[in-house]
């Protein structure tokens, strides 16, 4: 854990947060400025800073981080309609917490992110 890492903080109930779902591994809340009307973040009680600070160890949950989503999406009524997993990594990708996080968009059409 780091005592400056807010999602820490969420996670060990020091800032009083609904979790959508919860197991040993992971959490998952509501993002406090949705950009759609369903907009969760899937987040390890592993406090890892980014998918740049990875290792082999970590592969499970990072696993795990992906198979909730689904899970998430499911719950949130957005399995068949489709839905978005971002996570962002470093300044270029646009990371602003260093707690590593799944986003888990959905609930409107997202539009075309990556052009071909
Ligand atoms: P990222 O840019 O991928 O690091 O995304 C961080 C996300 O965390 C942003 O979408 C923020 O809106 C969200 N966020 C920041 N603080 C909180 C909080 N206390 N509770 C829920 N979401 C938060």
């Amino acid at each position: 854990m780091s005592q400056e890492c807010i999602f820490c903080r969420i996670i060990n109930g020091e800032i009083a947060t609904e979790f959508v779902y919860q197991d040993e591994q992971v959490v998952a809340f509501r993002d406090i400025a949705p950009k759609a009307p369903v907009h969760v973040l899937v987040v390890p009680r592993r406090h890892i800073p980014s998918l740049a600070h990875v290792t082999a160890e970590d592969e499970g949950v990072l696993g795990h981080m992906m198979y909730v989503a689904r899970q998430v999406a499911e719950q949130e009524g957005v399995l068949e309609s489709g839905f978005r997993t971002i996570v962002n990594t470093g300044p270029d990708g646009g990371q602003e917490i260093y707690h590593i996080h799944m986003h888990v968009l959905g609930g409107r059409p997202l539009g075309r992110m990556v052009s071909r």
